[in-house]
């Protein structure tokens, strides 16, 4: 077994390529990686701005439109019909390679001239602030949202309905409010991992529950208060007490439900459900995965992130749908035989590309669809294209480019619109020093609220519909907003009061309690089980961590 110890060429730690690895990068003809496998996940990061929302006009037909792009970037931004659209030739911006400079400095160059799509979305009714999304309606300022109707200020939902301010929600979620990691739930307020459950409010760890309150590692029950199990009656006369359309109410319930999570529940080391030797957290139906987060039918593969139905992979973020040989790629689907691109869909045997679509064969291209044999956007001959790729790879291997995915200083974005913001946030200096890109001119209204937050009535019965004219100021990052109608209608029919936080500020919240994309070596916390696992809870953490069969002993 060849094992080898690498310098990250970023970060400047040491990490480990195993044999496994080398032989996936001579699979596929790449070399082995020199930044460590944290920093070349943060280097995608910073290539999805999933959520920073800008106003500017389309390039094309001038329409005002909802984009990821601000406007003060030298970009050239299409709406999506435009950019869908014939009325132009992306193989029109096509560029000779020059081998006297470096190739990104010519990528970079290309970025610039031709249109980008102003957000990713497709089949959307009445959705336009959305982005990564498709098939939905009346979707509200939510992001990668799919086949959702009525659906606000949520993110990775899918198939579900009537939702606000829930996060990871599979699979017909219904009427959910502050839900997380959840599937096949209707009616549940603050929860976190439930599984067909119903009625079910500040809940930890439920599947097959309905009406049960502040309460955790529940399997098919019902009326259980504080993991306490009463009759309906005594149940119903227990929840009563609670004004649940009180905001200070609903305030002391929340930090209750934050300390039954920390220090009243058990916790499983890793979230892991019909998988086949896989390590890594939320993960689903998978085999023969390492290091493998947030995802579902994975096999074969390495450092994958948010990925759905994948083969033989490694370095992936936000991929799915069907994909093969892909490596260092951030947000793409149908892949077969890719490495290093960004942001495309269905493509074969591309490499270095970015928002291509339908494409085969093509190298260092932007915004093309259906092409083949192209480079730097420009049309070749099958023979052309292939002596000329085989030469622009050995000059990217004497100038030390191939073999890395884009750096983030020739992101289309700031490191601050971006996910890595979240995941792995710097500060502007942090960001500047290493060459990267800041935005300064980020969305944010302040200082124009028309009420004080000692104002906003306590219960969401003494709002009225003059609500809906009214500036609010968040209570964290003292930033505008506002209240949509739609909104308004289901804190009504939920019994919800009005928020006292902007919904950036609430997505952080429950971005918060999900458990970070790491694992750490640990020992079962059971009195007495030697047990030792891969968690994704950091030893200093205060939850009580158990192995699988101690976990299952205490909650079956
Ligand atoms: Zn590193
Ligand atoms: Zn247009
Ligand atoms: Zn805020
Ligand atoms: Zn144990």
């Amino acid at each position: 077994m060849k094992e080898e110890i690498k310098n990250c060429q970023n970060c400047k730690k040491d990490f480990v390529i195993e044999q496994e690895d080398f032989n996936f990068y001579e699979k596929i003809k790449v070399p082995p990686p020199t930044w460590c496998p944290e920093c070349r996940q943060q280097r995608r990061y910073a290539w999805r701005n999933e959520r920073t929302l800008y106003r500017r006009n389309c390039d094309l037909c001038g329409k005002s439109i909802v984009t990821i792009y601000s406007p003060n970037k030298n970009l050239k931004v299409y709406c999506i019909k435009c950019w869908w659209g014939d009325g132009w030739d992306p193989a029109s911006y096509g560029k000779d390679f020059d081998f006297s400079r470096p190739f990104f400095e010519q990528f970079k160059e290309l970025q610039s001239l031709v249109p980008r799509i102003a957000v990713f979305n497709k089949n959307n009714i009445n959705s336009d602030y959305t982005n990564h999304s498709g098939d939905n309606k009346n979707t509200y300022l939510s992001f990668c949202a799919f086949n959702d109707e009525d659906v606000m200020y949520s993110s990775w939902i899918m198939k579900s309905r009537n939702c606000l301010d829930c996060s990871y929600v599979y699979d017909a979620g219904e009427r959910l409010y502050a839900c997380i990691d959840s599937r096949k739930s209707f009616k549940c307020q603050f929860g976190f991992l439930l599984e067909n459950c119903m009625d079910c409010f500040y809940c930890y760890d439920c599947h097959n529950c309905n009406n049960c309150f502040l309460s955790s590692n529940l399997r098919n029950q019902n009326f259980v208060f504080k993991n306490q199990k009463y009759s309906r009656e005594e149940y119903l006369k227990k929840i009563e007490e609670y004004n649940l359309s009180s905001y200070k109410i609903r305030q002391k319930l929340y930090k209750e439900y934050l300390d039954l999570m920390v220090k009243n529940s058990i916790h499983r080391f890793v979230v892991s459900e019909r998988n086949i030797n896989c390590d890594g957290s939320m993960l689903f139906n998978s085999k023969n995965t390492k290091i493998c987060f947030d995802s579902d039918s994975v096999e074969d593969s390495k450092y994958i992130y948010s990925v759905i139905s994948l083969k033989s992979s490694m370095d992936l973020y936000h991929i799915g749908w069907g994909t093969e040989l892909a490596y260092e790629i951030h947000g793409s689907k149908g892949y077969y035989n890719c490495q290093y691109c960004n942001h495309s869909a269905d493509n074969t045997n591309m490499m270095y590309s970015d928002s291509c679509q339908n494409c085969a064969n093509i190298f260092g291209c932007i915004c093309v669809k259906k092409g083949e044999y192209m480079i730097l956007n420009k049309k070749y001959s099958k023979e052309e294209y292939e002596k000329l790729r085989g030469k622009i790879i050995k000059h990217m291997e004497s100038t030390g480019e191939y073999g890395e995915f884009f750096s983030p200083s020739i992101s289309p974005f700031g490191y601050n619109e971006t996910q890595g913001n979240y995941y792995m946030p710097l500060t502007k200096e942090e960001v500047l020093a290493r060459g990267w890109l800041w935005e300064d001119k980020v969305p944010g209204i302040f200082g124009k609220e028309t009420i004080a937050e000692e104002d906003i009535p306590d219960t969401i019965e003494e709002v009225s519909d003059d609500v809906l004219n009214t500036v609010f100021k968040c209570n964290v990052c003292t930033k505008n907003y506002n209240i949509v109608p739609n909104e308004l209608t289901f804190y009504k029919r939920e019994q919800i009061p009005l928020p006292h936080k902007c919904p950036e500020c609430r997505y952080k919240e429950r971005f918060a309690i999900r458990l970070p994309r790491k694992l750490w070596h640990r020992k079962c916390m059971n009195v007495g089980c030697e047990n030792e696992f891969e968690t994704s809870y950091a030893p200093e953490r205060p939850e009580i961590v158990y192995c699988e069969s101690c976990y299952n002993k205490e909650i079956y």
